[in-house]
């Protein structure tokens, strides 16, 4: 028999793959009641009816291939950016383009740093690649900027940055960032992951605070590339469509690394008219901010930590094995995410659900947690 590993290049086999959150018909098959998902911090309520229309009217058009620039898509976005049109990339979803900017900028010898605890992806992208990813501790469950920016070396060539940082919810301080950036030497592009960005917006007005400077970053032509998805407040994860706002000529590289044709036309057209369903998208946020506030003081009453959230989950430490627990809830019908791969073997994150959903959530935690405080 023929071994295949002898093809693949050291960095390539030694690759983990992506654990996604559980689907709902997995989870039902093993634990055999119907299960609600609060794996992946999807949109509870679904996409915009607006955008499952626009998607339909473009299916009978589907013998053609879609605009490989999605022009349309990317002018509305550039409009409500305040940026070129070449300054915009669109990608299948933004962990897509995290893979293109990793492949265009990494080769082996070089490196990129970001946090310990931070998106899973960023690792992926990375080996693939070919180069080095330097993961720094966290300082109270958030990116340490002093760490990382003492991780730089003289081959570093990306940071990642997710802020709001997925899993731990948590924000960097914006003074901090801004002197940050100035400090950086002149050959690191900084990935300034925001997929949670509308969530984070709305929480920071209603805590009075200035969370994002990303797009002014990119106006002063720094070298940071601003990430945003349509895959969480716009709830289309499922039709993969994301994007970059960086410098047009950075972005015309990534462009040459993407492959062709990558979104699709119904992706394309969900996208735009959920860009202009704001209704949608506030709904939400509303629901997110009251319901995140229901959580935390929920699972804190139960003498539970929980991170003050930026974003749409939750991170809640344990203090138990996180995945001996999460299965109990899968017994129980809901789906959640024990952080063991992410190095907190003792800490969940549950994505923040509709009313109900959080109920059937905190109803089944109590009564999965309360068996193993017998035990
Ligand atoms: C969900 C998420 C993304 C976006 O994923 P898509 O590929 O656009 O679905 C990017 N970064 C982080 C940190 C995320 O949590």
């Amino acid at each position: 028999m023929t071994d295949f590993s002898q093809f693949v290049p050291a960095h390539i086999r030694s690759l983990g793959g992506y654990t996604p959150g559980k689907s709902p018909r997995q989870a039902q098959r093993e634990s055999r009641v119907s299960c609600i998902k609060m794996a992946s911090n999807e949109n509870p309520w679904g996409p915009s009816p607006k955008a499952v229309a626009a998607m339909q009217a473009v299916l009978s058009d589907c013998n053609f291939y879609p605009d490989n620039d999605a022009g349309d898509l990317r002018d509305a976005l550039a409009k409500r950016h305040g940026v070129q049109p070449g300054q915009i990339l669109l990608t299948a979803g933004s962990t897509s383009l995290l893979g293109i900017i990793a492949r265009t900028l990494l080769s082996p010898g070089l490196n990129a740093v970001t946090s310990e605890r931070s998106f899973i992806v960023y690792p992926i992208a990375t080996q693939a690649a070919g180069g080095q990813l330097i993961q720094v501790p966290m300082r109270r469950d958030s990116f340490d900027l002093d760490a990382v920016a003492a991780a730089v070396d003289g081959n570093t060539r990306i940071i990642y940055l997710s802020n709001p940082n997925n899993p731990t919810g948590t924000i960097v301080d914006i003074a901090a960032l801004d002197q940050f950036l100035d400090k950086l030497p002149g050959q690191v592009i900084v990935i300034l992951d925001e997929a949670y960005y509308d969530f984070a917006r709305h929480f920071a007005a209603q805590r009075n605070v200035d969370y994002s400077h990303s797009l002014k970053y990119v106006n002063q032509g720094r070298k940071v590339v601003v990430l945003r998805t349509f895959s969480k407040t716009h709830g289309l994860a499922g039709v993969r469509v994301g994007y970059g706002i960086g410098p047009a000529e950075l972005m015309s590289y990534f462009a040459r690394m993407r492959t062709t044709f990558s979104v699709s036309a119904p992706a394309q057209a969900a996208a735009l008219a959920a860009l202009k369903d704001e209704a949608h998208v506030q709904k939400a946020l509303v629901n997110n901010a009251e319901q995140a506030e229901r959580l935390t003081e929920s699972l804190r009453e139960m003498g539970y930590e929980v991170a003050p959230t930026w974003a749409n989950f939750l991170y809640c430490e344990l203090g138990e094995d996180a995945a001996a627990v999460s299965q109990r809830l899968q017994a129980e019908g809901v789906i959640i995410r024990p952080l063991g791969p992410w190095g907190a073997p003792t800490a969940i994150r549950v994505t923040i659900g509709t009313p109900e959903q959080n109920g059937i959530f905190l109803a089944a935690f109590k009564k999965v947690t309360e068996r193993s405080m017998v035990k």
